[in-house]
């Protein structure tokens, strides 16, 4: 079994979102799509290793975000089967849902962005459950359910590694960066703790998160992703109870985290890449929303 990241390139941002190409004995396998906007990147990606689009007949997504799901109607029209949390499933088969909450968000920006997002035919989309086994190109997957980021997440095991997809955050090697994506409405961050500590059980001798690259210090990494995901939050806490505006706390986060992963000794070029994407008015926005369904706001 070979495994290869294959870097979309989204916004010409190198390092950002990932694709796993998976070799099996009965061929290829990607874990996720990518949006619909670096798909040319991605099909140059795995010409590179010798497999056309109309190879790859299994495509793995760990949840139906843009950015890790867009394209997946693509490669269905290529002739792939999806496999997808059941959750979410039925937002690949009519995207409009999808589509509209993220026109809300990203207005004008949405199709430079994220591209097109093309309906899945519901006979080529298999709704996964938690500790599903998938058979794809003589590989077994196991699906495992890893809500916190999304309710619709999941991470799928292989063999003694995991595809983990947002479920243990983003980093940016060789830099030290690391973020939380912590999108409203379904960040939770008890939820992701106990997801965390789920992926930590499973002692797996290397992740593969999709922003953006293997990790093979996984303990460590899962410490400093606990760690940040209870300071952020908390943080954003005691800004909302010292009565600052969602205004005031926006740049107050975006300050703090560009001061933590710069500090730490993220090159500036890096951490203004990787900025000029994921945006933290986004998480705010998130975190400021668990805070207050969970004190009954
Ligand atoms: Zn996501």
């Amino acid at each position: 079994m070979k495994i290869y990241t294959i870097d979309t390139y989204h916004q010409t941002i190198p390092r950002y979102i990932a694709v796993y190409l998976i070799f099996g004995s009965d061929g290829p396998v990607l874990v996720e799509t990518g949006p619909g906007s670096v798909t040319p990147a991605v099909v140059e990606g795995i010409k590179a290793h010798g497999v056309q689009p109309g190879d790859i007949k299994h495509v793995l997504v760990t949840h139906i975000h843009l950015d890790h799901a867009g394209a997946a109607g693509w490669w269905a029209q290529q002739g792939a089967h999806i496999y997808v949390h059941e959750v979410g499933a039925r937002h690949l088969v009519d995207p409009s849902r999808l589509m509209a909450s993220a026109t809300r968000i990203y207005g004008d920006k949405m199709d430079s962005l994220w591209g097109e997002m093309i309906p899945v035919p519901e006979g080529q989309l298999t709704a996964v459950a938690d500790n599903q086994t998938i058979h794809a190109a003589g590989l077994e997957f196991v699906a495992m359910d890893t809500p916190g980021h999304a309710w619709h997440h999941h991470a799928y095991r292989l063999g003694n590694v995991a595809f983990t997809g947002d479920a243990t955050g983003m980093v940016r090697p060789p830099t030290p960066l690391l973020e939380i994506p912590a999108p409203p409405p379904e960040f939770k961050a008890d939820v992701w703790l106990q997801t965390i500590a789920k992926i930590r059980a499973a002692n797996f001798e290397r992740i593969y998160p999709t922003h953006f690259g293997p990790i093979d210090d996984v303990a460590p990494h899962l410490d400093r992703l606990t760690d940040l995901i209870t300071t952020n939050a908390n943080l954003i806490r005691s800004w909302m109870e010292a009565g600052l505006s969602r205004e005031e706390i926006v740049a107050n986060y975006r300050q703090h985290n560009w001061d933590r992963v710069v500090g730490a000794g993220t090159p500036e070029e890096d951490a203004r890449y990787f900025y000029s994407i994921s945006e933290p008015a986004m998480s705010v926005d998130g975190i400021m929303r668990y805070w207050n369904k969970r004190d009954g706001r």
